[in-house]
């Protein structure tokens, strides 16, 4: 009898971890290479984050506005990012997402229209011109159900509402991962040539986040602990609009598109506090006055951009410096009001609820407010993470071979910060690459044996909580790291409460190593949240400790003590190892050099 019989051992070329638009569109693209191909998933199938989308993609077709292209949207990504993106991403990504776009459509997505027949384009913070391929609010919706439905027609093996724990190595590759299902606890093991991480983002370190409970930043974790590189995790984005009211709804993200309708900010005392702080990076793309402003939301050539429409990053901290100034709403935030378009628009009811479904609906059944004539209540939630794992630019791999990255999960095209829009186009550009790459690796290196020692060894970690019944409940220790990162890692950064967070975190790791369940393997979430501790410590401390070595604010990252970008940080992305010892390694890695041709498109668009 082999030792792997007790596991339920499942062989493949390419194992893709994540069933969101990265994910999904990784398993198809690995598939068409005619790779043998699994999707493991956390939730049920078409239930990953990717579904709560709500705005668009993001993809310079012309379609609204024909002086966009690849170059424009190239430098808006670079800008936005703090120019700390990988260029070579940002230009795949620019040039590639058209493509990718009309192929979902081809593949059966609806996205809205333009009057001529094109799938039409919307306006979103940081893009110069209407760049999103939308589906009212629920884009997101429309891409999973377009991808579940092209991938299981190309006999993809999918496994749902299973944790992968680790990732398995030999000979310094990867070669498959170990995991459980959630029901039932059962230990399995996949065998694979090639592993695609796309498990998307960390937001559920931080108390107050758009984010759901997927994101524990286990893909981070688990490259990370395979010997993976994590770069730029100091980056960690904060949306500018999340509900603050009722405390059951806080954080639930209400989306920039209500922005790029024409939704305005104002404060308790009325004002549209968005013109008093303009970047110098944007003085001369925001509009002069608010009528200005409503000339670009209707379309008009001439006009710049509403101040509303910067990036998130600035948005979000001018949105706290109302609160922190005691200018903001009775329940903590500050005005969304998108109900005065019907000063405007004779039938702006209607095109509200046409344009807008989703938030109608939130903000009518959670709130009790009505956006179409009350303005809404909206203070910054966490988002997005820009950082994760190092891949190469073209094939979306790690430093760990046969490990590759995709979507959230990966780090590069974004740098300091993302544009909104921007990451469901990341979804399937770069799903496409990792899983046209991943086939390619698989198949040149056919799979090794797993080692059966680390099997058992990471069998015996997942499983150690059982052993201590007694032990402290893993939803406090999750409840207090939630705390220390919303306070001390959280949207204005301080040196000392950074030291105060780091020195948290290891005690939270002390009591984690305690931690308990009581009860057996079927159905047990505080063994899901036992599990999930390790990830959450691990992505918190990478957080922290990058955050701490970046002396300067950029992009999302905004510290108190220096308050300006500095010439020195801008040549470096930090990147962060496990050293052999099992501690934290942090180096700073300068940024590759810009081809000339990329450099002169920055320029030319400056
Ligand atoms: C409310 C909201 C609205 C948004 N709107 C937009 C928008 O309009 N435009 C835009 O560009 N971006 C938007 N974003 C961001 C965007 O939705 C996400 O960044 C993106 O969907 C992430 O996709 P992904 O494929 O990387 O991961 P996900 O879609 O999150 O998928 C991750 C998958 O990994 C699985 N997984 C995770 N860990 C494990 C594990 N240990 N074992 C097995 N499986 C695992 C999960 O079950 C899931 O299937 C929005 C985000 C939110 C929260």
């Amino acid at each position: 009898m082999s030792a792997l019989d007790k596991y339920i051992v499942t062989d493949h070329d390419v194992l893709v971890i994540g069933a969101g638009g990265a994910g999904l569109r990784a398993a198809i693209e690995s598939s068409a290479h005619g790779a043998r191909t699994a999707v493991i998933c956390k939730s049920l199938l078409g239930k990953a984050h990717t579904v709560m989308a709500e705005g668009g993609m993001a993809a310079a077709m012309g379609n609204v506005d024909d002086r966009d292209n690849w170059e424009v949207h190239f430098s808006d990504t670079m800008r936005g990012g703090g120019y700390l993106n990988n260029p070579v991403m940002a230009e795949h990504h620019a040039r590639e997402a058209p493509a990718r776009v009309r192929e979902l459509e081809a593949w059966g997505a609806v996205f809205d229209r333009t009057k001529d027949g094109k799938i039409l384009q919307r306006n979103f913070g940081g893009h110069r011109y209407p760049r999103l391929a939308h589906v009212g609010d629920r884009t997101g919706l429309e891409m999973i159900r377009t991808l579940q439905d092209h991938g299981v027609h190309q006999g993809l093996d999918i496994f749902m509402e299973m944790t992968v724990v680790a990732l398995l190595t030999s000979g310094g590759r990867v070669v498959g991962a170990l995991g459980y299902d959630r029901e039932r606890g059962r230990m399995r093991v996949w065998r694979a040539g090639a592993v695609v991480l796309a498990t998307g983002g960390i937001g559920k370190a931080f108390r107050i986040t758009s984010n759901s409970w997927e994101y524990t930043g286990d893909g981070q974790s688990l490259a990370y602990h395979a010997g993976a590189a994590l770069m730029d995790m100091e980056f960690v984005q904060v949306h500018p609009t999340g509900m603050v009211w009722p405390p059951s709804v806080r954080g639930i993200l209400v989306t920039e598109g209500v922005r790029g309708e024409g939704g305005v900010l104002r404060n308790s005392e009325g004002r549209r506090f968005m013109f008093d702080d303009i970047p110098d990076l944007y003085k001369n793309q925001v509009a002069k006055d608010e009528e200005e402003g409503w000339r670009y939301v209707c379309g008009d050539k001439h006009a710049q951009r509403p101040p509303e429409l910067l990036t998130r990053d600035h948005v979000a901290r001018c949105i706290n410096r109302e609160i922190k100034a005691g200018r903001g709403s009775p329940h903590g935030g500050v005005f969304l009001d998108i109900g005065w378009i019907k000063e405007r628009l004779p039938n702006a009811r209607e095109h509200i609820k046409k344009k807008l479904p989703s938030m109608y609906h939130q903000f009518m059944q959670l709130a009790g407010v009505d956006i179409t004539t009350e303005a809404m209540e909206v203070g910054p939630t966490t988002h997005y993470v820009m950082g994760g794992v190092r891949v190469d630019g073209h094939t979306q791999m790690s430093n760990v071979p046969g490990l590759f990255a995709a979507g959230e999960v990966a780090a590069g095209l974004h740098g300091a910060n993302r544009l909104g829009g921007n990451s469901l186009s990341d979804l399937i550009v770069f799903g496409q690459r990792a899983g046209e790459h991943a086939a390619k690796f698989a198949k040149d290196a056919p799979s090794r044996e797993v080692d059966v020692g680390q099997v058992e060894a990471e069998t015996r970690r997942a499983l150690e909580s059982f052993d201590r019944p007694q032990g402290e409940n893993p939803y406090a220790i999750q409840s207090d790291l939630q705390d220390t990162m919303q306070d001390l890692v959280g949207i204005v950064r301080t040196q000392k409460e950074m030291e105060l967070a780091l020195e948290r975190l290891a005690a939270l790791r002390a009591r984690a190593a305690k931690a308990g369940v009581a009860g057996h393997r079927e159905y047990n979430p505080g063994w899901h949240t036992a599990i999930d501790l390790r990830n959450l410590l691990t992505v918190s401390e990478a957080v922290a400790r990058c955050a701490l070595e970046r002396k300067e604010s950029r992009g999302a990252q905004f510290r108190e003590d220096f308050p300006n970008k500095s010439d020195e940080c801008s040549k470096y992305n930090n990147v962060v190892r496990k050293g052999a010892d099992g501690s934290m390694i942090l180096e700073r890695e300068l940024l590759p050099p810009m081809r000339s041709d990329l450099k002169a498109i920055i320029e030319k668009m400056k």
